[in-house]
């Protein structure tokens, strides 16, 4: 069974290259022909079943008991130019689980259910969308309700994927996104870095100024590395503790060490107070990055990340390792 947490890239780009082959090869035939049938019975109770590449994001028809794969990807039915952030199909991809969210396109509310269906040794997500939009009573004639609703519905999916401290992309983001931005990468023949940044001595900082500083330390942290990046392309998530992940599609290793060295440079020359004394932080970076031509897990592109930054410790911290 593929997982995305041991997704082999390299691998991955040969099955999604040839996925409709595999789809339709003899193996699952069968399967295909079972899962079009339940498919038969859901479209009479939901108003959108679709199959679907979470990784890939494409979404696939099934034609005369053959799989193609259409031109659109999956996030464009909420009229996104963009990759959904709480993305339940690629968790259902993950966790080998059934997820639901709500969420919602123009005038209209959707429960989203992402079941996982293993096909032979692929596994497609099936999306059933019901529209509750009636049920949920919004409309063009209640629009102040609609709107508390929108904002409650974007609330939620934001809670699933956001660290509530820092307010950063949070552990499961990274693992639901990282994969699908390799594979951007790999597709486009372009790089991509990621960084790995943790406090240095943040325990002292904790011990001398207490905790609730700490915590201060941490969000500013984290302001500093999300104004550093461009808006829209790279995000940054708190990997756990004082460690964050920065993701940087489509650049270099040296793009990405001046972007971790204006970052270390920035965190160094913050001022903190305590008491009326002044302190400052420092902060270690490790880079890694994946040019497309090899074999790579996530665990392995962030662990390679984490050696470099283990080096960037070891020699005196403050510093930018790749
Ligand atoms: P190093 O330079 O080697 O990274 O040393 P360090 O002291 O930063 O590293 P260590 O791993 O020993 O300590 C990390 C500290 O981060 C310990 C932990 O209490 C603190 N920490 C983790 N999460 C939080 C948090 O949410 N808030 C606060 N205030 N502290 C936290
Ligand atoms: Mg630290
Ligand atoms: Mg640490």
């Amino acid at each position: 069974m593929d997982t995305v947490g041991n997704i082999d890239i390299a691998g991955n780009i040969q099955k999604n290259n040839s996925i409709k082959n595999e789809l339709n090869s003899c193996d699952c035939k069968k399967d295909i022909n079972k899962l079009v049938e339940k498919l038969s019975l859901f479209n009479k109770m939901y108003n959108l079943v679709r199959v679907v590449d979470p990784v890939k994001k494409r979404v696939y028809e099934c034609k005369e008991d053959n799989f193609c794969e259409l031109d659109s990807y999956c996030y464009q039915f909420w009229k996104q130019d963009k990759i959904c952030d709480n993305c339940i199909s690629m968790r259902a991809y993950r966790d080998n689980d059934t997820f639901i969210k709500i969420e919602y396109v123009k005038e209209k509310v959707f429960i989203v259910t992402a079941v996982p269906v293993n096909l032979g040794d692929k596994i497609v997500i099936v999306e059933l969308l019901k529209d509750v939009t009636s049920s949920m009573v919004v409309g063009d004639d209640v629009v102040q309700g609609s709107n508390e609703i929108y904002s409650i519905i974007n609330n939620l999916n934001q809670i699933a994927i956001k660290d509530s401290l820092t307010e950063l992309f949070n552990r499961r983001y990274i693992n639901e996104r990282l994969p699908v931005d390799i594979l951007n990468s790999v597709i486009m023949n372009k790089p991509i870095s990621i960084i790995m940044a943790d406090l240095d001595h943040f325990k002292s900082v904790n011990d001398k100024y207490g905790h609730v500083n700490g915590d201060m330390v941490l969000k500013a942290f984290a302001e500093t590395l999300t104004g550093s990046v461009r808006k829209g392309k790279d995000w940054v998530a708190r990997y756990g503790g004082e460690e964050f992940l920065i993701c940087l599609p489509e650049t270099d290793t040296n793009t990405a060490a001046e972007i971790a060295e204006r970052m270390r440079n920035s965190i160094q020359n913050k001022t903190f107070i305590y008491e009326g004394k002044r302190f400052r932080i420092t902060a270690s970076f490790g880079i890694c990055t994946f040019s497309g031509n090899a074999c790579i897990t996530i665990e392995d592109f962030i662990e390679s990340a984490d050696k470099k930054l283990y080096d960037a410790k070891k020699e005196g911290r403050n510093r930018v390792k790749f």
